[in-house]
């Protein structure tokens, strides 16, 4: 049995390996000239840097971060997450309801009076469950905290109103704040918030790339680069996967590149399939990388909710993941800028770009022009899925002709699902034990 993988990121890469150690025929079809979709780093000038935005390690899984540890033995690296708010100037504690008392005084007055409000309205019953992500907001963190913070961070971040995204995606990704913490904040009893990545590893050497080649390494002689997937056809009971130049031939085909690459490259699409797949909503991303002479904050990452701060969303600082990031008596910082696929941002040339971020930085105090001796510029396609009013239709729609046509979907944007690495794994792990129940029915 030859099994066809599309795509060679994360999940692409754990499927194929997954396969391999069962002893399948795998080959993994890449469009770019390397693997690792995302989760690529690189290395210049003595800085090294990932160019699908700042990636750490962490998950909640236990199984699968065990998977993620052991493949990077002996070049881990353990940090403490200190995470921070740019809010009015000052560093605020992350998660912002466990910072509260970071904020001016009247702020944090605003913050801690509205939540308590909203809690008492809440448990009284007096407020109509929420019906969108930014009625969520209110509901769960009161006005305060929702004006401050949620909404204008929320709305830098997906570039999409958040009254017009969906909230079937936030339990579990956005914890509720428990409301003696929220106190406790606010008089200064320090509180921690998402504990699960309060301490999170990132390869020594390498980038998190090294994750992926520890990964790809007993199958990437099964790795085809360049390969960009074109036609998908079926032939008796095979697979024929076309590039537009060189055939593949498959029994099984799994899809873990983005449903829009994938949904052209089939036959006979109905059209109410393919408006399904054109109606999803995604962002792109910019990674602007910025080498420094000195050194940068201790922060592992900041998050910038202020439009009036420039276009970045969030930095982080790589030299303190790993002191390999960067070379002596240097820094790094990686400044990630969403956008809209075809909009502004993305027709910026990259010296626009890094003056902005520049200058970006410089108001925030993080750099002086003078201090910076390397720059680089990414561009990310597919970054993030944008949870919209219709998206739970729209991905039903697909997924169920996916299915229908034997093609399954696995991975961040074949599944159109706001995965983490750790979900990605879970989904290429779980995956691949439904093929052996389905084989051996118990
Ligand atoms: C800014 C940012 C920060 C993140 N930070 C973290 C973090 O800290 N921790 C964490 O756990 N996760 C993080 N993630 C998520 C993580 O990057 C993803 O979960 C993971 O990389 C997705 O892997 P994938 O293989 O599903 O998709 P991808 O990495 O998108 O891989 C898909 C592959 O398919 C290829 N492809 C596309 N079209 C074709 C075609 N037609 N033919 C052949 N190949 C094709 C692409 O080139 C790509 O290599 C972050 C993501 C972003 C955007």
């Amino acid at each position: 049995m030859t099994t066809a993988i599309l795509g060679g990121g994360l999940t692409g890469l754990t499927l194929a390996r997954l396969l391999d150690e069962r002893g399948d025929d795998v080959v993994v079809l890449e469009a770019e000239p390397g693997y690792g979709g995302l989760c690529r780093s690189k290395s210049d000038k003595g800085f090294t840097f990932d160019t699908g935005g700042s990636h750490i390690i962490f998950s909640r899984d236990e199984e699968v971060l065990c998977f993620m540890r052991r493949m990077i033995e002996g070049n881990e690296q353990r940090n403490n997450r200190n995470t921070k708010i740019f809010y009015k100037g000052q560093h605020v504690k992350y998660p912002f309801e466990n910072g509260l008392s970071d904020l001016p005084f009247a702020d944090r007055f605003f913050c801690t009076y509205e939540f308590i409000k909203t809690h008492i309205a809440v448990e009284k019953g007096d407020l109509p469950p929420p019906r969108n992500f930014r009625e969520w907001i209110y509901y769960t963190f009161g006005k305060g905290i929702a004006e401050c913070y949620m909404v204008p961070y929320n709305e830098k971040i997906w570039k999409y109103p958040t009254d017009k995204m969906s909230l079937h995606w936030v339990d579990g990704r956005i914890p509720r704040p428990p409301v003696e913490d929220v106190i406790k904040s606010a008089v200064g009893i320090p509180t921690e918030g998402y504990i699960h990545q309060a301490v999170f590893s990132y390869p020594l050497h390498g980038g998190i790339e090294s994750l992926i080649r520890a990964i790809a390494a007993p199958i990437t002689d099964r790795i085809r680069t360049g390969f960009c997937v074109r036609s998908i056809r079926k032939s008796g009971d095979c697979w024929l996967i076309s590039d537009g130049t060189h055939t593949v031939t498959a029994d099984r085909c799994i899809a873990t590149i983005p449903v829009q690459h994938l949904i052209p490259c089939l036959k006979d699409v109905p059209l109410l399939v393919q408006h399904a797949c054109n109606a999803l909503v995604y962002n792109s991303l910019v990674c602007v990388t910025i080498g420094i002479s000195g050194h940068v904050p201790a922060i592992s990452w900041l998050y910038i909710p202020d439009l009036l701060l420039g276009r970045t969303n969030r930095v982080s600082f790589p030299s303190n993941y790993s002191p390999h990031n960067a070379p002596g008596a240097c820094g790094s910082i990686l400044a990630e800028i969403t956008h809209q696929p075809g909009d502004e941002v993305s027709r910026m040339s990259d010296a626009d770009l890094i003056a902005q971020v520049t200058a970006t930085l410089e108001t925030m105090d993080l750099i002086t022009k003078d201090q910076i001796v390397f720059t680089h510029v990414e561009r990310q396609p597919f970054a993030y899925v944008v949870y919209d009013l219709d998206y739970q239709k729209n991905i039903g729609i697909i997924q169920e002709f996916c299915t229908s046509i034997g093609v399954p979907l696995v991975g961040r944007f074949a599944q159109f699902e706001y995965l983490n690495m750790d979900g990605c794994i879970r989904s290429a792990m779980d995956f691949i034990a439904k093929i052996l129940e389905d084989k051996n029915p118990s």
